[in-house]
């Protein structure tokens, strides 16, 4: 993945990769600081169950991380809310939706998903899993990722006007709960200063989740410092 340095802490590049037609892809990095070397760890919940594989190592190892979340997912899935309400200090709650439609205007199909295809579907789908953040969790998301995390120039646009910024990545771990094991380990322990990583924290019975777990021991082992998107420089 191409990484974009600018002297401010963020870079945020929205053109980072190509897809069929108009859909970006955003990547999202921080500037490489001085000393141990500095990843956030962001991981979504999309829909399905909780990964304890996952969540376990970032509880007992204490290793702060970003949580995508959808509305449908917290529906289903009280208990691990509860467990993530209770740990404020770790974990910081962020935007995946209402019902992980992919923020695209129009009729492309990101990965064979039908889009909201229209402004007021995208802002149903922000505002929506906001909305359920804010009741579940007392706070208001101010990050989105959307399904996919591919996005209409005209979605992202939309997204930002509803207050929100969009969260990129730098290093895909999983692509999308689809790697084995070895390769999201070896995957996330390649990690470099300034990393912002995705995976998934939903996919408690596919393989990639043990090498998830494994990679992030294996960081925190080699002295890396775990960031939020909250807590960026
Ligand atoms: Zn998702």
């Amino acid at each position: 993945m191409r990484r974009l340095l600018s002297s401010l802490a963020f870079a945020l590049a929205l053109t980072s990769a190509a897809h069929a037609n108009d859909l970006l892809e955003p990547a999202l990095s921080f500037a490489p600081g001085i000393g141990a070397p500095r990843v956030a760890v962001t991981l979504d919940a999309c829909m399905g169950g909780v990964d304890h594989r996952i969540l376990d190592v970032l509880v007992r190892e204490h290793i702060p991380a970003t949580l995508f979340v959808t509305a449908r997912w917290m529906s289903g899935n009280a208990e691990t809310a509860a467990i993530l309400a209770a740990h404020p200090d770790l974990f910081e709650i962020e935007d995946h939706g209402r019902n992980h439609v992919p923020a695209v205007i129009g009729s492309e199909k990101p990965y064979g998903i039908t889009p909201a295809g229209t402004l007021a579907a995208v802002d149903d789908e922000v505002l929506g899993g906001g909305e359920a953040i804010l009741a579940g969790f007392g706070r208001q998301p101010t990050w989105f990722r959307g399904a996919t995390a591919l996005y209409t120039p005209d979605a992202m646009d939309e997204i930002n006007k509803l207050g929100y910024r969009v969260a990129g990545f730098s290093l895909n771990a999983d692509f999308g709960a689809s790697a084995t094991a070895k390769v999201a380990q070896s995957r996330i322990e390649g990690a470099q200063d300034g990393d912002v990583i995705i995976a998934h924290i939903n996919q408690p019975s596919r393989p990639a989740g043990e090498g998830i777990a494994a990679g992030l021991l294996t960081l925190k082992q080699n002295g890396y410092i775990f960031l939020r998107l909250d807590q960026m420089p």
